[in-house]
């Protein structure tokens, strides 16, 4: 039965919904005391997993269920905020008709980041991931509600063709919808009555760890959690757009070392030896020789003490970011003390709240209930075979070819980690060029 879920999820081409796209299928694979769903949703404004919840929990838990028995777990934990009380108010209801004992729910706090997957661990099960870990290594698997969903279509032989996101910021109805994947941003900003600003911005992901977007020719992908409108010069994009050499320089100069990004650093407050107030000073030349350099790998680039914590406006994310490439291209790897991990005593106190977050970042004005607007559809995609960690799929079409929705497009190749491709629309195959798949209806 195991070996036949993993497969399933493998011919699907379940990725990893809310992060970098790990196949799910390798994930599967673990044996694990607990499985958590991460619904915290955490990124200021995306609302796509609280709907999923609320609307298809039953799918959700299907996916679960696959999930608990293909990794041996005792126990699934749905993990979701109180804020987002439709949301919570299905899950309960639908976990009290469980019959198994298996499933269970954990409300969370309303802080950010508390859908990290080594923070919800630390929330939720009181245990510490080891330093550069994963959460396999205390007995634990976290999977996106999202890719839950996935999985339970997966075992019904439905490959993945579609994906649910938010679109928020200054566009004309702000939505969460399901568009099948390769869909073009413009398209997808068109089907929620566009920009309502003449200069604009689109971040791909939350404000917090999403990326702007260089234009809108752009598609959408699996891992496509968001699409925030913003003017030019808002505080998230201004940060996201300035050259990397020019933060590092800004951030050398301006920091006055008041610890203030350490104070509040997550993944400090866990008990990790992360100190981002030190890699400010650590000089480029001195970045492979020092042992404080090495502290970079340990950070999750989540922003909160570039985006909350320093008065000065810098950016420790982004140096860290820096500092992490060098070490990674020369093969650095982090060496743990072994000593214990102990959580900062004000650790709960120094969580950063959401609402706190939206104000700093200038977003209260966008801040409400995406209301769901429905299943877009389109005569055009772009699939790109690359969507997901390891190895981009190989494609197994040719120009011309017709094909239905749901036919595989894109093949895992020969030994490699990957992810199936699968055509997300009927229609023929117009063109195959730069690692994507376009396909007209
Ligand atoms: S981005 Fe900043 S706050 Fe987040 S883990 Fe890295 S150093 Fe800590
Ligand atoms: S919070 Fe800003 S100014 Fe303070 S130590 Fe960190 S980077 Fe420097």
């Amino acid at each position: 039965m195991r070996e036949q879920i993993i497969e399933k999820i493998q011919q699907s081409g379940v990725v990893g919904a809310g992060g970098a796209g790990l196949p799910t299928h390798v994930k599967a694979t673990a044996n694990v005391d607990t499985v958590l769903v991460n619904g915290a949703s955490c990124e200021p404004l995306l609302m796509s997993d609280p709907y999923l919840m609320e609307a298809e929990i039953d799918t959700v838990i299907r996916g679960l269920d696959a999930v608990l028995d293909c990794t041996g777990a005792s126990k699934g934990i749905i993990c979701l905020k109180g804020k987002h009380k439709e949301a919570l108010a299905t899950v309960q209801q639908a976990v009290s008709k469980d019959t198994s004992g298996r499933l269970a729910v954990y409300e969370l706090k309303d802080f950010y980041p508390a859908g990290d997957e080594q923070v919800l661990v630390h929330e939720v099960l009181g245990k510490t991931v080891p330093e550069r870990g994963i959460p396999l290594q205390v007995g634990a698997v976290v999977s996106n509600v999202e890719s839950l969903y996935n999985i339970a279509h997966a075992m019904e032989g439905k490959p993945v063709t579609h994906r649910y996101l938010t679109v928020s910021g200054d566009i004309q109805n702000p939505m969460v919808l399901k568009v099948p994947v390769g869909t073009l941003v413009s398209d997808v900003l068109a089907f929620a009555g566009g920009p309502t600003i003449p200069e604009y911005r689109v971040v791909d992901g939350g404000p917090m760890m999403g990326r702007v977007l260089a234009d809108t020719d752009q598609p959408i992908t699996k891992t496509t959690s968001g699409l925030l409108v913003l003017p030019p010069d808002h505080t998230v994009v201004a940060g996201k757009i300035m050259a990397p050499e020019k933060i590092r320089r800004i951030t050398n100069t301006i920091c006055c070392q008041c610890t203030r990004c350490t104070d509040l650093c997550p993944r400090n407050l866990m008990g990790h030896s992360l100190h981002p107030h030190k890699l400010m000073r650590v000089l480029d030349s001195q970045v492979l020789e020092s042992a404080i350099a090495r502290e970079a790998l340990l950070c999750s680039e989540c922003g909160i003490c570039e985006k909350f914590a320093c008065p000065m406006m810098v950016s420790p994310r982004e140096v860290n970011a820096q500092i992490k490439k060098v070490l990674m291209s020369e093969g650095v790897t982090w060496e743990a003390s072994g000593a214990p991990l102990k959580s900062h005593p004000f650790r709960s106190t120094r969580a950063v709240p959401t609402s706190r977050l939206i104000q700093r970042l200038n977003l209260a004005k966008y801040n409400g209930h995406a209301g769901y607007g429905g299943e877009m559809s389109c005569t055009r995609v772009v699939l790109p075979l690359g969507q997901h960690i390891g190895a981009p799929a190989l494609c197994s079409v040719s120009v011309g070819d017709k094909v239905s929705q749901g036919d595989l497009i894109g093949e895992i190749p020969e030994g490699a980690m990957g992810a199936r491709v699968h055509a997300s629309i009927g229609g023929v195959v117009e063109a195959i060029e730069d690692g994507k798949v376009t396909i007209s209806a």
